[in-house]
């Protein structure tokens, strides 16, 4: 395996500088197999944010007026570079968040295919002619906000960086990206990429730090459109302090997202995807299939299958390549343990894992909780750990009734051989992202994004482009005179 190319410090990188945080304050971020400190980054404040937000404005103009075919040429050279220093990322990624080496490398090869995807769409944002009738023209044109902030949570960091940042350079905003916490190495190395090929470097600026760097971000007046990836609490935060400034919002929040297999599901396929679905990342997955919905006749089937893989996965740090790497942290680890304790009081079976193993370092072991009432507080929550919970369900009952009875809608599955069933249940679902016979593999060309909590607006696709452009119409009378129109009319 390559070493991490890891700085011996990281400052906040402000205009394209290393720039010292304003209270000279730094804090570690730690390696989660082993809770030792990597290296050390700028604790951000307010006036952190200050800085990079007018670097971003200063930048913006110049951006915003780049030819759209040059704009587009230097966002696909970010693409090339990722690609380039794909490996050097990936065990930098894999370091500070846990994750498995080869996931790793699949966040940036995704990452690499954003700034690819959406290059391409640099010079086709057009508007459109509407035909209002003879003597006058009227068009829209669509043009970035500004500066758009970035908040990235800490469990895709690298990738979720290139699906904000990337959409938001094409359309020609400048950004300030703040990076989560507890990983937040990534996010300055791909800066550097940007600056590399081009992208002015008061266009990506990054603010290290949590709460109190996001929240003035979010607060900031001269921040014109905010993507943030999160919790709930997070997010409904992110609104009320977006409302001051009624600055646009798009939330990406969590799920309970539920896998449905019926009977004439081919159940061995299925185990596999809610498995993998489940269990990558940890189960650190905003889209994982955390709750399965399986019918009866194939209830036992479904558990002893999925049962066996999770007592196979092999644990271990992300840089040996494991199965599964550690949870984030330490406290993510506490919380994640806290509901399986709850599990467990509430009556749920633990048919696998339900621990912590012996070792240092943030692991919990794959766990599948059976016999589990959807009322149950770890069938309505999101874990956000590798805790798949089985709820039976039988003729008399509507699984899609219970698979969205809970607040979030972010993904759901249906796991059938009936095609009339699939689409049927697609369209009951209650969830902004339905997979049939599959899991993930969203690529970066479909919408993504939740219904009811788990969010507003879309990720991903042309339609994520939405968040990061607005719309002018422009009226043109071509005749002489004053016409009789009037406001309303
Ligand atoms: P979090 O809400 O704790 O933090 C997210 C980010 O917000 C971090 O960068 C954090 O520093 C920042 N932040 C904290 N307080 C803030 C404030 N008051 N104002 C502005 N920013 C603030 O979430 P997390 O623990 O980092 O991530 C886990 C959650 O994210 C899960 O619920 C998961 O489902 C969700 N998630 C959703 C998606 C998606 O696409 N829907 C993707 C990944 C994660």
């Amino acid at each position: 395996m390559r070493e991490p190319d890891v700085r011996e410090r990281y400052p906040h990188l402000v205009g394209g500088e290393w720039t010292e945080p304003a209270a000279g304050e730094y804090v570690e971020t730690t390696d989660p197999a082993t809770n030792e400190p990597i290296t050390t980054v700028a604790a951000g404040t307010a006036a952190d944010v200050d800085a990079a937000v007018a670097a971003a404005r200063e930048a913006f103009p110049e951006w915003r007026d780049t030819d759209p075919v040059t704009r587009g040429q230097r966002v696909h050279r970010v693409a090339e570079l990722i690609r380039e220093h794909k490996d050097e990322l990936a065990a930098i990624e894999s370091l500070d968040q846990g994750k498995p080496l080869s996931q790793a490398k699949s966040d940036f090869e995704g990452a690499a295919r954003y700034f690819e995807y959406y290059a391409g769409a640099a010079d086709k944002l057009e508007g459109e002619s509407i035909p209002v009738g003879t003597g006058q023209v009227d068009y829209t044109v669509r043009e970035p906000y500004g500066v758009s902030a970035q908040i990235v949570p800490w469990n895709f960091p690298g990738n979720l960086f290139a699906r904000g940042v990337a959409p938001a350079l094409v359309a020609g905003n400048a950004t300030v990206v703040k990076p989560a916490p507890t990983t937040p190495l990534s996010a300055f190395h791909l800066a550097e990429l940007c600056y590399e090929a081009g992208i002015p470097e008061g266009a990506v600026n990054v603010v290290a730090g949590g709460g109190e760097p996001g929240e003035a971000l979010t607060a900031h007046e001269g921040v014109d459109t905010i993507t943030f990836t999160g919790s709930v609490p997070t997010g409904q935060a992110v609104m009320r302090s977006a409302a001051e400034n009624v600055t646009p919002v798009t939330l990406e929040l969590g799920g309970k997202n539920p896998a449905i297999v019926y009977p004439d599901a081919d159940v061995e396929e299925a185990v596999g995807w809610i498995a993998t679905a489940i269990f990558t990342n940890a189960g650190q997955v905003c889209s994982a299939a955390d709750r399965a919905l399986v019918h009866e006749d194939v209830y036992d089937e479904f558990v002893e299958q999925i049962t066996d893989i999770a007592d196979a996965y092999e644990l271990g740090p992300g840089r040996d390549d494991p199965d599964m790497g550690p949870l984030n942290s330490a406290a993510h680890r506490d919380r994640v343990c806290e509901y399986i304790e709850q599990g467990r009081e509430e009556g749920a079976a633990v048919a696998a894992g339900g621990g912590v193993p012996d070792r240092e370092g943030n692991f919990v072991e794959p766990t599948v909780f059976v016999d589990v009432d959807n009322e149950m507080v770890v069938a309505q929550e999101e874990i956000f750990g590798p805790v798949l919970v089985v709820v039976p369900f039988g003729d008399d009952d509507d699984p899609i009734e219970i698979a969205n009875d809970v607040e979030y809608g972010l993904t759901a599955g249906i796991f059938t051989n009936d095609v009339r069933r699939a689409h049927r249940d697609a369209q009951r679902l209650q969830a902004g992202n339905v997979y049939v016979n599959k899991w993930f593999g969203d690529t970066n060309q479909t919408p993504f994004g939740g219904y009811k909590k788990s969010g507003i607006g879309r990720e991903k696709g042309f339609e994520a482009l939405d968040s990061y452009l607005q719309t002018k119409n422009v009226a043109v009378n071509l005749e002489r005179g004053l016409g009789d129109d009037l406001p309303g009319a």
